[in-house]
């Protein structure tokens, strides 16, 4: 058979490019095929941190003990073994490899940004200087460098799929034939009815945006591409959602500590500064997946303008709809509720005043012994909330981080059909996936970890198989 490419990868994003850099090595003829004007995808706009174990980062920085078994252990005992073991193990022991790969290639990760990304106790999450786009440009020269083809502004419609397999693709009405395609679209976060159907618990109408927001064809397609050729679609309603106020479509990866959450019961259920990979699921478990930001006058006035408050993990951040101005233009909008008293402010929002009462002058007494006894808030100071007038604001947990629905793959990155079977010529890798990721999410790192070590799998196991179907072909011939 006539082929133009050996492997065609629909996406160029950091799953895309890995995969194609690793078909090439295998001696592949590729063909990245990219719906955007650039390379690069989420993973170029992304805040590039890549979470993995074992790293020579880590050992620069004293982490000398931190092992593949106990990145494993933590990934499954957070997801109460709810995950695919055979994914896991895999991620857990390549990562470490790829991002040293990265480094060969160009990424720099300095030891002294090494954070805790995640709920665990060793930090794991390796921040690229340059943010995404030190990663995304170290992939994308290596690939330019190994004179990879790539077509920019060109979205795949279709796989073409004949006697029972996938043989190329379709796009701007011209077709482009390799017996192996690798999908690495992405996620779903900007396609408003994807989300509504396979992460439908991130949906609330009128607030829930992407991160993705900038990256045009995170749209879902090859789900969609692959759903049309018999792929299953797996990890139903799960991803990462992060808390906002809905004031803006401004990122608010996390709450100011100076307020404190409560739900409609009246009650705080979380650390306001619990991290970002915990806190929006905890907000949206709460009745009426919705809770209030309460504060004062005192709070707002002196709290909200000072940029210590603001950036509590010095991370350089400002935030602007936590800051006074804004609160106080929302007031006159009706988003910040206020009232002289607790009860008002309550009946105002429909929460439980007395129960708010309780809450607030347990917090108050804290505030007072100089901690936060009930949630242990490591705030850089403590505002009792006493001097009215007093503030409530909705929030909802409805930026989506990353969608983690999408295909079934097997160990060798092969999409599964809706009976697990391998559908022969297809494979994926990256946010498309949705057999990686459990209902909780592991940490900072782990989306652009997915995307490059399975990236990196699909494509070698793609461009060897497609080296042995090149190899037949010539016997036959
Ligand atoms: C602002 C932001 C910050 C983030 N920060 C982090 C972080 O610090 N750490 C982390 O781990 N994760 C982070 N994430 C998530 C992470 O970036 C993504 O999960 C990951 O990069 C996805 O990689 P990917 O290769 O699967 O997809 P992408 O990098 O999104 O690439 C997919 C590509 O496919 C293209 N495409 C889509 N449909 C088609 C089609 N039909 N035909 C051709 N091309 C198509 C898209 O245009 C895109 O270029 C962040 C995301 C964003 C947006």
């Amino acid at each position: 058979m006539e082929w133009d490419y050996d492997v065609i990868i629909v996406g160029g994003g950091g799953a895309g490019l890995a995969a194609a850099l690793m078909a090439h090595q295998q001696g592949a003829r590729c063909m990245v095929i990219e719906a955007d004007g650039r390379l690069g995808g989420a993973t170029a706009q992304s805040g590039g941190v890549f979470y993995a174990c074992g790293t020579s980062v880590q050992r620069a920085a004293g982490i000398a003990d931190d092992t593949p078994d106990d990145l494993y252990d933590y990934l499954m005992t957070l997801n109460r073994w709810k995950l695919r073991p055979d994914l896991i193990r895999y991620y857990a022991d390549h990562c470490g490899p790829a991002l040293e790969w990265l480094i060969e290639l160009g990424s720099e990760f300095p030891k002294e940004w090494l954070v805790k990304s995640g709920v665990d106790s060793v930090a794991r999450g390796h921040s690229s200087q340059g943010a995404g786009s030190g990663i995304a440009d170290a992939l994308i020269n290596a690939a330019g460098a190994k004179g990879i083809d790539t077509a920019l502004g060109t979205r795949v419609e279709a796989l073409l799929f004949e006697d029972g397999r996938v043989v190329g693709v379709r796009a701007l009405g011209t077709e482009l034939r390799a017996p192996v395609v690798v999908v690495t679209t992405g996620g779903f976060g900007n396609n408003p009815e994807m989300l509504q159907r396979l992460y439908p618990s991130s949906w609330h109408e009128g607030w829930t945006w992407a991160v993705h927001k900038d990256v045009p064809f995170v749209q879902g397609d090859g789900i969609t591409l692959a759903e049309q050729v018999g792929a299953g679609v797996v990890g139903h309603d799960t991803g990462l959602v992060l808390p906002t106020s809905g004031f803006s479509r401004s990122l608010e990866a996390f709450l100011p500590p100076w307020i404190i959450a409560v739900n409609k019961e009246g009650r705080r259920f979380m650390s306001e500064l619990s991290p970002y990979s915990v806190c929006g699921y905890l907000l949206n478990e709460q009745t009426e997946r919705r809770a209030w930001a309460i504060f004062d006058e005192k709070a707002l006035v002196e709290a909200s303008t000072n940029t210590k408050y603001l950036d509590p993990y010095n991370a350089g951040i400002s935030i602007p709809t936590w800051e006074e101005p804004t609160l106080r233009a929302q007031v006159k909008t009706g988003r910040v509720k206020v009232a002289d008293s607790l009860q008002a402010l309550a009946a105002q929002v429909g929460i439980d005043g007395l129960a708010l009462e309780e809450t607030v002058a347990r917090y108050n007494a804290d505030c007072d012994a100089g901690g936060d006894f009930q949630f242990f808030k490591q705030a850089p100071a403590y505002f009792p909330i006493r001097q009215g007038p007093y503030y409530a604001v909705e929030i909802r947990s409805a930026i989506i981080g990353l969608t983690a629905a999408g295909l079934d793959i097997d160990k060798q990155a092969r999409v599964l059909d809706v009976h697990q079977r391998p559908i022969p010529g297809l494979y994926a890798a990256g946010e498309v996936l949705g057999c990686f990721h459990g209902e909780r999410y592991g940490g900072g790192g782990l989306s652009i970890g997915n995307a490059v070590v399975f990236g990196r799998l699909a494509g070698i196991e793609a461009g060897r198989a497609a080296l042995a179907l090149r190899a037949q072909d010539e016997v036959v011939a």
